[in-house]
């Protein structure tokens, strides 16, 4: 076999990233746009020794799961992998996906894992559920300025400024901003050369408010044509009812694909935009202030759903210190602190820390403190210079985790176990690094009691966990 070479397979498996699996003539082929059940001629685009990737030529015959993907552009944009896959078939590949990770990667039992493994909470929504959109600006191949997404490796965008998990209203807010870039000249940004203004706009809208937060992402310290970029936008909310309220630019000199600079600068409304959040269940909601470079879960219902579970799984009684670990804004720590005695927050982004102080006072929370840094140095440290002052933060009853892709590191999870709560409640969006942690977690004391998957990202192929383990342990060896 060599490149651009065609044949049938059936599919039969799908990796975590969507593609489908399938062998043929010896090898592991792995082929995008596939799912299991179906039979596919394909074209072969990299091959390895045991192993190859394809891409679908036609689908010779269907999975029973494959469904016409609502999106004209899904096959090119690659955002959602799984748009052609049944919501039904969806939540079962991610529940098969957190369990495989735990078996596999966790070394857990399959009778462990069937003990305490809940079906997977589905999202009502199954599109326009994002509150929050980053589309990248430049030009098409005609050499149209545009909104969209560049198409696989190349640097041609392919328009798309309605995407279907998004609000409606992004396609109104990025034909404003591009009018204005039109008017004034300005280019967007090419990463090839390093040269343009505009690279990304961020869009995040407030469910609560139903206002929206635009934020410009630029190859520049500063912003021209602010003013007429400032009437453009206001002219939305008499036209169309959409209303903005917080405009602001940040800088990003760099050549990198990391999408946000490191400060902003607000050009008009507030530096913030406002949302509340509301337990299912629970009390009155809490209000939160969100920063243009503050972590915001994007979907809100889920958001809703997934922190009630984290709450119940924390089991407060409203005399418990908690620690909540990578605590973004507050959102999560905010909830415990009303069932709890107190907590400790830990977060790495400065802006995010002052909106969660910030979040935590205008909503009379007195028994929250927050601290800025990486948990895995923040956690040690505190815990080396508060040895032996008897403070409850020592010895808190539980640990809330809720890190990025990556995980924790060594040195967080080597402290929390030192500090031994009796509860840890793992909130996961990767469920490999989840298994790797808490492999380590109950090699050290803790055994796993429960864990629940949650939609929050219908048509990807990702997946949020919230897991408890306890402890079990021999606390005076820990201690020691
Ligand atoms: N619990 C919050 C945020 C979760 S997202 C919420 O639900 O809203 C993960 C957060 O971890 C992000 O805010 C990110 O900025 C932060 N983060 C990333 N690496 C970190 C580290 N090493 N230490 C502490 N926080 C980190």
């Amino acid at each position: 076999m060599k490149k651009n070479d065609e044949f049938e397979v059936t599919v039969t498996d799908m990796t975590d990233e969507g593609l489908g699996v399938g062998r043929h003539e010896g090898f592991t082929w792995f082929i995008k746009d596939s799912i299991v059940g179906d039979t596919v001629l394909c074209g072969v685009t990299k091959l390895k020794k045991t192993y190859g990737y394809a891409r679908v030529i036609r689908v010779i015959s269907p999975s029973k799961d494959r469904i016409a993907p609502p999106c004209p552009v899904a096959r090119q944009c690659g955002g959602c992998q799984i748009q052609q896959m049944s919501y039904e078939a969806q939540l079962r590949l991610k529940e098969g996906k957190v369990r495989n990770a735990l078996m596999r990667l966790g070394g857990f039992s399959q009778e462990a894992v069937d003990q305490v493994l809940e079906p997977i909470v589905s999202s009502e929504k199954q599109f326009r559920y994002r509150n929050k959109a980053q589309f990248p600006i430049g030009r098409d191949r005609a050499g149209r300025l545009s909104a969209g997404f560049y198409a696989g490796r190349t640097h041609d965008m392919i328009p798309c400024e309605d995407c279907l998990l998004g609000a409606e209203e992004n396609r109104l807010i990025l034909q404003a901003i591009l009018g204005w870039m039109e008017e004034l000249r300005l280019e967007p940004y090419d990463e090839r050369t390093g040269k343009g203004l505009v690279r990304h706009v961020l869009i995040r809208r407030s469910r609560a408010r139903g206002s929206f937060m635009v934020c410009l992402v630029i190859n520049s310290d500063r912003l021209p044509g602010e003013r007429e970029l400032v009437a453009r936008l206001q002219e939305l909310s008499g036209r169309d009812g959409i209303s903005i309220d917080s405009l602001s630019f940040s800088s990003n000199l760099r050549n990198t694909n990391v999408i946000m600079g490191d400060s902003y600068v607000t050009i008009d409304g507030t530096p913030y935009i406002e949302d509340t959040i509301r337990l299912p269940g629970g009390e009155d909601g809490i209000s939160f202030r969100i920063s243009p470079l503050s972590f915001y879960q994007v979907n809100p219902e889920q958001m809703e759903r997934l922190y009630a579970g984290a709450l119940e799984f924390a089991g407060l009684t409203g005399r418990e210190t908690v620690w909540d670990l990578y605590c973004g804004i507050g959102t999560i720590s905010l909830f415990l602190a009303r069932s709890a005695a107190k907590v400790y927050g830990v977060e790495i982004v400065p802006q995010a820390i002052e909106d969660a102080r910030d979040n935590a006072l205008r909503n009379g929370i007195a028994n929250a403190e927050f601290y800025t840094g990486k948990a895995e140095e923040v956690l040690p440290r505190w815990y080396e210079e508060h040895r032996g002052s008897g403070s409850a933060g020592l010895a808190p009853d539980v640990i809330v985790v809720d890190p990025p892709r990556k995980g924790c590191d060594e040195a967080c999870l080597e402290t929390m176990v030192a500090m031994a709560p009796d509860r840890i409640v793992y909130v996961s969006c990767n469920p490999a690094t989840l298994a790797r942690d808490l492999r380590y977690l109950c090699d050290h004391g803790y055994e796993l009691r429960r864990a629940r998957p949650y939609d929050l990202f219908p048509q990807s192929v990702h997946v949020e966990v919230v897991i408890q383990i306890t402890y079990c342990g021999d606390r005076a060896k820990n201690k020691g």
